[in-house]
């Protein structure tokens, strides 16, 4: 992809210096381990490194092996595959990351638990993630951008080259025992994630485990890397896009339309036209309807009418001002 070749410019370089004790993400790669080759890993996440190696064989043996599994199957895996697509999009993102919602305690565990069986991660470390990306937005500070690395680093390196984001200055509000639970049960339940197919016979195996985990994995960092891609930008311009082609891939649960989502990041809607699929938002809609989901924040009039009005090219720098307080948490 000729993305790849993005540089961090000296001015970028040389801001994200004087903001370092802003942006304590220590990698034990050096100040800049996207320069690291791609194998290397940070302090702590080798685990990380040979879980998503360890996948794409096991998912590729089975493509090779079992590329017709059966009707049911296919249907388990797909099912498992959607409540774990809708975990991220309407928990983890919506209403964990951005507090655009309030979720009902036991349909917020339940997504919780099918985003993590889906390779999601914990709870707190993708809030956490995802608010310093949003705060960090067009600089070298933001963990996951294309612009200091390049496609494979946005797409998929920084998971294991990056270094950890302090949970204490990004999701305070996340710690606590509900929410450390998880993070205890992480590896068994992903354990059963990958080798419970197997009670099924090997098709289910790999198609239920690694060929879901791998398609679930990219179907999201398609979001970190292309998402944040947008070409003939002019300088200072936010780089998020709309993507339409990437709705299928992801369910049609709405992360696709990541322009809208960074011009309006505390909207729980990301679909603002009619043809903007967003199932995301017909389940937070629905579940507003019977009181699981309250305080449920819209994008306005104004941000909805700006972004609808606008080229790709020629995005309004004040309502997309990298800037933007992204969630309601304390500093
Ligand atoms: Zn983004
Ligand atoms: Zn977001």
């Amino acid at each position: 992809m000729s993305s790849c070749s993005f540089k961090p410019t000296a001015e970028l370089l040389q801001a994200r210096n004087s903001r370092l004790s802003d942006a304590p993400i220590v990698s034990s790669l050096g100040p800049e381990p996207w320069k690291s080759p791609w194998w290397k890993t940070a302090k702590g996440d080798r685990a990380t490194f040979y879980y998503i190696v360890a996948i794409h064989i096991l998912a590729a043996i089975g493509l090779v092996f079992f590329p017709t599994p059966g009707w049911k199957v296919i249907v388990a895996s797909v099912a498992l595959g959607w409540l774990g697509g809708l975990g991220t999009t309407v928990c983890y993102h919506r209403a964990l990351a951005h507090t655009a919602l309030r979720l009902h305690p036991v349909v917020k565990h339940a997504l919780i638990f099918f985003a993590m069986f889906n390779g999601s991660g914990s709870p707190d470390s993708w809030t956490a993630n995802h608010r310093q990306h949003h705060s960090k937005v067009e600089t070298v500070d933001d963990i996951s951008s294309p612009a200091i690395g390049g496609f494979w680093w946005a797409h998929l390196r920084w998971l294991w080259q990056a270094g950890n984001v302090p949970l204490n200055r990004w999701c305070p509000d996340l710690n606590k025992p509900e929410y450390r639970f998880w993070n205890r049960i992480q590896v068994p339940m992903l354990a059963v994630s990958l080798f419970g197919g197997l009670a099924f016979g090997w098709p289910a195996f790999f198609w239920l485990g690694a060929m879901r985990l791998v398609a679930s994995l990219h179907a999201q960092c398609f979001v970190n890397s292309i998402a944040h891609m947008r070409e003939n930008r002019e300088h200072g311009e936010d780089s998020s896009q709309n993507i339409g082609w990437l709705g299928p891939i992801q369910f049609l649960q709405g992360e696709n339309w990541h322009q809208n989502h960074h011009a309006s990041p505390s909207s729980a809607r990301f679909g603002w036209k009619f043809w903007q699929i967003d199932v995301g938002w017909y389940s937070i809609f629905m579940l507003e309807l019977v009181g699981l989901a309250t305080s449920v924040k819209r994008p306005s009039r104004r941000e909805s009418a700006v972004i609808s009005v606008v080229t790709p090219q020629v995005i309004a720098p004040q309502v997309i001002a990298p800037q933007v307080v992204a969630f309601d948490t304390p500093a």
